[in-house]
């Protein structure tokens, strides 16, 4: 079959534009507008993605970069690792972030971390919070993870995930992070010195002026730390204006989308303009999650061609990596093709007790890696990520330390443009979280930026 007759996206045609797309590399005399750290890579993305959809031309970089940022953007979210490390690690990866941004001339900071408020009673959220307020000289701030979008909302302090508590979502079971407590003034009152305190829906629902005049009263008693409810993106877009100019917020992704225009800045296609996509079109992906295993399943049922890793291939010492190359090789110029390890959980518990969870992992992404550069260097400039360490496995392996921000593909995950040493020209990435995206994500990834995605 053909890919026309496959219904196969087209390779290597140009996204439509309108002015001319912004370089990652371009230098000049840049100062940013806001300042993000994220405690993890793919909440980063998120974030991102919310801010380039209210206006925002915003870059993501792994890690803290070593020298100026050199990009004319709005924003920058920093993607840390720290939602997992010790305390202590977590505050001096978030503070050294900030310094960062400060010297980019950030005039407003916002800690990101996830919508379901991921966190031991140690922390991190409320240390690094409380470390960023004293590094910022400020005595107060605003924490609320709410993200109606994805069905996370924040009421008289409490979290619902979907149309449950925090803590009867399953979550409860998390193995790094178990979230017992859905009452979100307890659980940071747990992690910070400072006084927390509540501002209610009632509040929000009345507006900037009541949010700014609750927000007074509660630093007259001295609370530092406010949860904000949110059932809905009105109530978001409600608390935006209120939060201008305090010196830091801390959220979940959600109040991204009331920030830009507290800068001037509104909604527009230009902020996720990325440069015209060429090359050939593949997806690597080492998620397992249900999401993750239906899009493979569609992307097979269309005919377009997989191959699987199998991990005890692997640890045999078979050269899988040049098989799937040696196999990608002919297919490329015909369209997208698949190169997954994913698989249903009985089988990777099967593999898991041969190789070790760790091991097993770690010896996956290491794989799909070193596949996704190969690729890469075959040519491949449309390269769909799927699973969130596999996206750091192969984000580390192509050399990548920035990502401009371009249009959502779907909620949560944006087409991304970066330069790596495998492609200096740059190649576009999107990196989508394992339960993310719909059933024909990976096609209409393709799909959509050959046709110029809406933001
Ligand atoms: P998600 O975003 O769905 O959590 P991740 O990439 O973060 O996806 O995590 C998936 C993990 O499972 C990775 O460490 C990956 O290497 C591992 N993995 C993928 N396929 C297999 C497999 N067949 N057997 C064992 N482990 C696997």
């Amino acid at each position: 079959m053909t890919a026309a007759a496959q219904g196969r996206p087209k390779q290597g045609t140009a996204p439509s534009g309108g002015s001319e797309p912004h370089e990652v590399g371009s230098v000049g005399a840049l100062s940013i507008q806001l300042g993000c750290i994220a405690d993890d890579f793919t909440g980063a993305s998120d974030l991102a993605n919310n801010l380039v959809r209210a206006g925002m031309r915003v870059v993501q970089t792994i890690g803290v970069p070593t020298g100026p940022l050199g990009a004319d953007v709005d924003a920058v979210v920093v993607a840390l690792k720290s939602r997992t490390v010790a305390p202590a690690e977590a505050v001096s990866q978030s503070l050294a972030a900030l310094q960062w941004l400060q010297a980019q001339g950030a005039k407003q900071i916002y800690f990101k971390y996830c919508s379901t408020f991921d966190s031991t009673p140690q922390g991190n959220i409320g240390p690094v919070t409380e470390a960023l307020m004293d590094a910022l000289g400020t005595d107060f701030t605003i924490a609320t993870p709410a993200f109606p979008d994805n069905k996370r909302t924040v009421f008289k302090g409490y979290l619902f995930a979907g149309d449950v508590l925090l803590s009867e979502s399953g979550m409860q079971n998390h193995p790094l992070t178990p979230m017992t407590d859905a009452n979100l003034v307890r659980v940071m009152q747990a992690q910070t010195r400072r006084t927390v305190g509540l501002i209610d829906h009632n509040v929000v629902a009345r507006g900037e002026a009541a949010i700014r005049t609750r927000m007074d009263e509660l630093r007259a008693q001295g609370v530092g730390v406010a949860i904000v409810d949110a059932v809905s993106n009105d109530d978001l877009l409600r608390m935006g204006p209120a939060f201008k100019g305090m010196p830091l917020v801390t959220a979940g992704s959600g109040v991204a989308i009331g920030l830009p225009a507290n800068f001037g800045l509104a909604p527009s296609s230009q902020a996720g303009q990325l440069p015209p996509a060429g090359g050939w079109q593949a997806v690597v992906c080492g998620s397992c999650s249900l999401a993750t295993l239906a899009q493979v399943a569609h992307f097979r049922s269309t005919g377009c061609p997989a191959f699987g890793v199998d991990p005890l291939r692997l640890a045999a010492g078979d050269d899988v990596v040049a098989e799937a190359l040696a196999w990608a090789a002919p297919l490329l110029p015909a369209g997208p093709v698949l190169v997954y390890s994913s698989t249903d959980s009985q089988t990777i518990q099967t593999v898991q007790g041969q190789l070790g969870v760790t091991e097993a992992g770690a010896m996956v992404e290491h794989a799909l890696a070193t596949i996704a550069r190969g690729l890469v260097q075959r040519g491949v400039r449309q390269l769909v990520v799927a699973g969130g360490e596999t996206s750091g496995a192969c984000v580390q392996a192509l050399g990548v330390t920035q990502m401009q921000i371009g249009p959502q593909i779907d909620p949560g995950v944006p087409w991304c443009h970066a330069v790596s040493d495998a492609a200096p020209e740059g190649l576009h990435l999107t990196l989508k979280s394992g339960n993310f995206g719909t059933e024909d994500f990976f096609i209409k990834a393709f799909t959509a930026l050959s046709a110029g995605a809406p933001t």
